[in-house]
């Protein structure tokens, strides 16, 4: 390509106002068999991710049911996105925000939060759903404990998977011109892959839906054999659970990949490497998937999936050969064999 001035739309008076309506582009250097596997861009959001978008809609039912009430406090708990999403979105129209973040999430997400006013505490990540250190069990408790506050729960928030049936599903349909076989996304609330399978079904599209799940989640044992998987700790944030959140309707759902962690970031660095594409490690593991689905493919077929934040949220993690090595998912290498500078 050589660069050409784009059409640009009208200047906003908000970043809100940029939420969605997001650019998808072709896989073209890595193989993808018969496939064309298009990745919808999520981290041009103005929060870096999907989750912007079920913020606004979240919140708009919160005050107009008025659950969330002038000067209030939304309570969420979150791997990070959501957390954020709701940070621009509620610091905007003057509410406080306390999260409660697993403590394996990644510190620039954490350090993104507290620099953009939220009140963050983190809690255990090696406890299951029902746990009281378990995030959505303290944060639902301390919403009960605070005057004013409003506990979000996306995990069962019916306005979550809207969001996608409004915004995400008809844009995907539209980008695509409806020429769309398998559509591929992971569950971390269950919002997005319920909301635009519910969107697809309602246009009589017959996209396989797929779902993107970390080895060590049991959701993709429930798809696959009707019984939740081995429950184990992953690497990968964002997706992956040990329980059916409310909000996902597992019956849309066609098939399941389990991908572990080092082929998540293995496709992830790849991305970076051969397209140029800066995605977080649930993308990875999202297109791990696509790819697997992708080869498997014997007739021309068109996939979609997302990269569902940036990568700039895990560089030191998914983007840190050190740490990479310290986990046991890359080589360590100091400085390498120097004989090609130095005789
Ligand atoms: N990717 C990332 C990075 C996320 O933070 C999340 C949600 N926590 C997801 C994917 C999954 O999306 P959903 O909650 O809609 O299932």
């Amino acid at each position: 390509m050589s660069l050409t001035a784009p059409a640009l739309s009208a200047t906003v008076k908000s970043p809100l106002d940029l939420i969605g309506k997001t650019p998808m582009v072709e896989v073209t250097k890595i193989d993808t068999g018969k496939c064309r596997l298009l990745l919808k861009l999520e981290s041009q959001n103005p929060g870096g991710s999907i989750k912007d978008r079920i913020a606004v809609e979240m919140l708009d039912a919160a005050e107009r049911e008025g659950w969330l009430k002038k000067g209030g406090t939304i309570v969420e708990a979150t791997a990070g996105n959501t957390g954020l999403a709701l940070t621009l979105v509620g610091r905007a129209r003057g509410y406080k925000v306390l999260l409660v973040i697993p403590d394996k999430m990644s510190k620039e997400k954490i350090q993104h939060l507290r620099a953009m006013g939220a009140d963050v505490r983190l809690t255990r990540s090696d406890v299951p759903h029902g746990h009281p250190d378990y995030y959505t069990d303290m944060a639902e408790r301390l919403a009960q404990a605070i005057p004013g506050a409003y506990y979000v729960n996306q995990f069962a928030n019916q306005s979550n998977a809207e969001a996608h049936v409004k915004t995400t599903g008809p844009e995907i349909w539209e980008q695509t011109g409806g020429d769309i076989d398998a559509f591929v996304a992971g569950i971390g609330s269950g919002g997005t892959i319920t909301g635009v399978a519910r969107y697809l079904k309602s246009v009589g599209s017959k996209a396989q839906i797929i779902l993107a799940d970390p080895v060590g989640s049991t959701l993709a044992g429930i798809v696959n054999d009707g019984v939740p998987g081995p429950d184990g700790s992953y690497t990968v944030e964002g997706i992956g659970q040990n329980f059916v959140p409310d909000t996902a309707d597992m019956s849309l759902i066609d098939k399941a990949y389990s991908i572990p962690d080092a082929e998540a970031i293995a496709t992830a660095r790849e991305l970076l490497l051969k397209e140029g594409i800066l995605a977080g490690s649930s993308s990875g593991t999202l297109i791990a998937t696509a790819l697997r689905w992708c080869r498997e493919q014997t007739e021309p077929k068109t996939c979609v999936t997302f990269v569902c934040d940036t990568g700039a949220k895990y560089l030191s993690k998914v983007y840190n050969d050190a740490w990479l090595a310290d986990q046991g998912l890359g080589e360590r290498e100091l400085h390498g064999d120097l004989s090609d500078l130095i005789n």
